[in-house]
């Protein structure tokens, strides 16, 4: 925490170190060059922006398939970006090529995931060491060698392992290797992605103090990509949380975790098991499962699935149960729409019912069950259900936009800062003229 300034009243500020990467408006496309089937691209990432300070460790999370790899891998130029730029200590590495780009590849490393599949089993691991030695054709074969020991002497293992082969090693020897090749070209930055998700727990704690040791004493720059929530909190100095190809929340660990703004951060921290089970809490539970980033929705991407979504005027009073029936019945005619999941698999993920042959009355019996709707409301839902039943699906669900709908699904939010701790969230509820998330939560009733 050494790079944070505290500011008056105790709150870590913004990180007072130098910008090492800067992030700017990043877009990566899958299929964007079109293809036999042409159809939508896949928007891994859609427009992100962030700066990683020297010597900080800047953690990205958020649910399987949101971009997080992809952003990773898009940083190091394994994957080109589709637009947007990649400053690295000023220079943009998105145009890189040739010589340049080999050059600019010593400084940024990445570790993965699984040392199994990422180290060959054919070659000793002093040769995996070595190999982007003689790939940089770095010094002399003797010199090779000699970094190749001194590498595994710094990550914890015995210069005799120099002769043995990936297969004789524990998970978390393998790991120490993946990360002895990493740092052979003395980089200044790495991306780890998941790299303790595939260690037993034991292990993972052993391999996150050896990181922060090398972070240390070499003055390493980290990206760490983790799907689980307690590593990140443990090594991160700043947490960047990622929905479908966006960040929707960045700033201090401390100030995320204790205190998240983002609706979707929320969610998510409410998704950890409580310890004590027999505490009763009002969770916000996630609804349904991510839409694809082919096709993702219009305005706030977290719209279709926000407990919080910002609602009309007329319908603020309503009661959370009826708003939540309206969101459901939504989301099924959204889904309806898409062609390429089953009737059953699409109830099934919203609901997460068995619905086996689920017609939109049981649908509808579903959402909204015994709950006393106003007439207003049933007003709506009636001329909906009437154009569903003539198959005219996209009238049903206009219908329900005009009378539903509201900013979040209208316009895209801006990153806005929340309090003074330097973090940003995307989310319309820190326009002044909404009640913002935290009043949101406790007024309802939500606890975190
Ligand atoms: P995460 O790391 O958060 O699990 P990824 O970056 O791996 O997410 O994937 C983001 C989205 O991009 C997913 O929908 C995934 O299916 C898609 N994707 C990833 N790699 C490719 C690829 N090579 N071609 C097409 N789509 C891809």
């Amino acid at each position: 925490m050494s790079l944070y300034q505290e500011s008056r009243d105790g709150v870590v500020a913004e990180p007072t170190g130098e910008v090492l990467v800067e992030v700017d408006d990043l877009k990566t496309y899958y299929g964007s060059e079109g293809g036999l089937l042409g159809g939508n691209p896949v928007k891994a990432v859609d427009g992100v922006s962030f700066d990683i300070h020297r010597g900080e460790t800047l953690g990205l999370v958020g649910e399987s398939g949101c971009g997080k790899s992809t952003l990773g891998r898009t940083l190091m130029q394994l994957e080109s970006a589709t637009a947007g730029e990649v400053r690295y200590d000023g220079t943009d590495i998105t145009t890189l090529s040739g010589k340049e780009l080999k050059e600019w590849r010593q400084n940024v490393q990445m570790v993965f995931q699984d040392p199994d599949g990422s180290l060959n089993d054919r070659m000793t691991v002093g040769e995996i060491i070595k190999e982007p030695l003689n790939v940089h054709n770095w010094k002399t074969p003797t010199e090779r060698r000699q970094r190749a020991r001194e590498l595994l002497d710094i990550v914890g293992l015995k210069e005799d392992h120099y002769y043995r082969y990936p297969f004789q090693f524990s998970g978390g020897q393998r790991q120490r290797v993946g990360i002895a090749r990493a740092l052979a070209l003395e980089p200044d930055f790495l991306v780890l992605d998941e790299p303790v998700s595939a260690l037993d727990v034991s292990v993972q704690a052993k391999i996150l103090n050896l990181l922060n040791d090398l972070q240390e004493e070499f003055g390493l720059t980290y990206l760490i990509i983790a799907h689980d929530l307690s590593v990140v909190e443990h090594i991160c100095d700043r947490v960047a949380v990622m929905y479908l190809g966006n960040i929707m929340e960045l700033g201090p660990t401390d100030a995320i975790f204790d205190e998240p703004a983002n609706p979707y951060t929320n969610s998510l921290l409410s998704a950890i098991p409580e310890p004590d089970p027999t505490l009763e809490k009002s969770r916000m539970t996630l609804r349904g499962t991510p839409p694809s980033p082919r096709d993702p929705p219009s305005g706030c991407v977290f719209s279709t699935r926000c407990p919080l979504k910002i609602r009309p005027e007329q319908y603020e009073d309503l009661d959370d149960d009826v708003w939540e029936g309206i969101e459901i019945f939504r989301a099924v005619l959204r889904d309806r729409g898409d062609l390429s999941k089953s009737v059953r698999q699409r109830l099934r993920d919203l609901l997460g019912l068995e619905t086996r042959g689920m017609d939109i009355e049981e649908v509808l019996e579903e959402s909204f069950g015994e709950l006393d709707v106003p007439s207003d409301v049933q007003q709506h839902i009636d001329s909906a259900v009437e154009h569903v039943r003539r198959d005219d699906l996209q009238s049903a669900q206009e219908e329900l936009e005009t009378e539903f709908g509201s900013v979040c699904e209208q316009e895209v939010p801006e990153n806005l800062p929340v309090g003074d701790t330097g973090r940003t969230s995307h989310c319309h509820r820190h326009r002044d003229e909404h009640e913002g998330t935290l009043d949101y939560i406790e007024s309802h009733g939500y606890e975190r």
